[in-house]
């Protein structure tokens, strides 16, 4: 693409590019309509289960075991964010329920899902 300083989408590159004082990315969503998802460990957390941020928008809480189970490739979501890719399955060894969806382990008992 070539580069042109009007273009809204190369002004958002450079705006991806910046970065403030905690060296946080400035801008969250994307042009291509992609959302870079943020999710911060914590112990309190229900594992298999994602808390949204009070106040940082794109930005979840999860238990340390579920963002271990987590697939690499979940960070970045569609528009909707996490709710709408919704897809149960039952471990089949602990019998807990989670979103297929976003895991490669179950997030309950870190058991490699096999399909
Ligand atoms: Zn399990």
């Amino acid at each position: 693409m070539k580069k042109d300083p009007h273009n809204p989408n190369a002004i958002y590159e450079q705006l991806k590019t910046l970065t403030n004082a905690a060296g946080l990315p400035l801008v969250g969503s994307s042009a291509s309509q992609e959302i870079k998802v943020r999710i911060l460990p914590k112990n309190n957390v229900t594992p298999g289960k994602f808390k949204a941020h009070p106040t940082c928008p794109d930005t979840w809480f999860a238990h340390p075991q579920t963002i271990l189970a987590l697939r690499p490739d979940v960070f970045v979501l569609g528009e909707n964010g996490l709710e709408d890719f919704e897809l149960l399955c039952q471990c089949n060894i602990c019998h807990q329920s989670f979103d297929r969806q976003f895991f490669i382990l179950c997030p309950y008992c870190l058991k490699d899902l096999h399909p």
